[in-house]
């Protein structure tokens, strides 16, 4: 099977974890601030196009360290606001961030690999149907959160052989052609 099977269209959901995916994770560092937030290469082009294909796009973060007081939520949130007027500037959206500011330590539902976050979103949107959605992440914890609620699930960046995602992207820049084959041919 490939993402092209899937006829994606409005009825699904995109699921998109954010470090490592929308933005450079920092080696031994978390974010800290808007300066540190680094888009990635061709992922506000690829939100633009994914953003006429997908009824929703929802970002799932776990971000610990508002728990351990490094952050607060409303910095975190001034990113993502950031963030969404950028992507607006393209003709991109997100339609909500679901943050999971919990201490690894406190096994909250909230956390991936656990699914609060997307149970949330699906109160949020009833139209969320998980076995029409797609989860795109870097980390195993993210594969995990996508198969235990039936997702499609997608890793990017550094591959894993070990980590059981239903495929394997370099980056989220690649899925517009991926589900979008002919829409690419016909404007080369
Ligand atoms: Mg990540």
């Amino acid at each position: 099977m490939s993402l092209e099977d899937l006829q994606i269209d409005k009825r699904w959901t995109l699921f998109l974890d954010r470090d490592g995916v929308i933005n450079q994770k920092i080696d031994g560092d978390y974010v800290r601030n808007l300066d540190q937030f680094v888009v990635l290469d061709g992922v506000v082009e690829a939100l633009a196009r994914l953003s006429e294909v997908f009824g929703r796009i929802i970002v799932v973060t776990n971000q610990q360290r508002v728990g351990k007081g490094l952050m607060s939520m409303a910095e975190v949130e001034a990113i993502h606001a950031s963030l969404s007027r950028e992507l607006e500037q393209a003709g991109g959206r997100i339609d909500r961030f679901y943050v999971a500011p919990q201490l690894k330590s406190a096994n909250s539902e909230f956390r991936k690999p656990q699914t609060g976050m997307a149970l949330s979103a699906r109160t949020d949107f009833p139209e969320i149907d998980f076995a029409k959605s797609i989860m795109v992440g870097d980390s195993a914890s993210d594969i995990e959160f996508g198969h235990r609620l039936g997702m499609v699930t997608c890793l990017v960046g550094n591959l894993s052989a070990s980590t059981r995602a239903d495929f394997q992207l370099h980056s989220l820049a690649d899925l517009p052609d991926l589900i979008l084959p002919t829409a690419n041919a016909d404007s080369n």
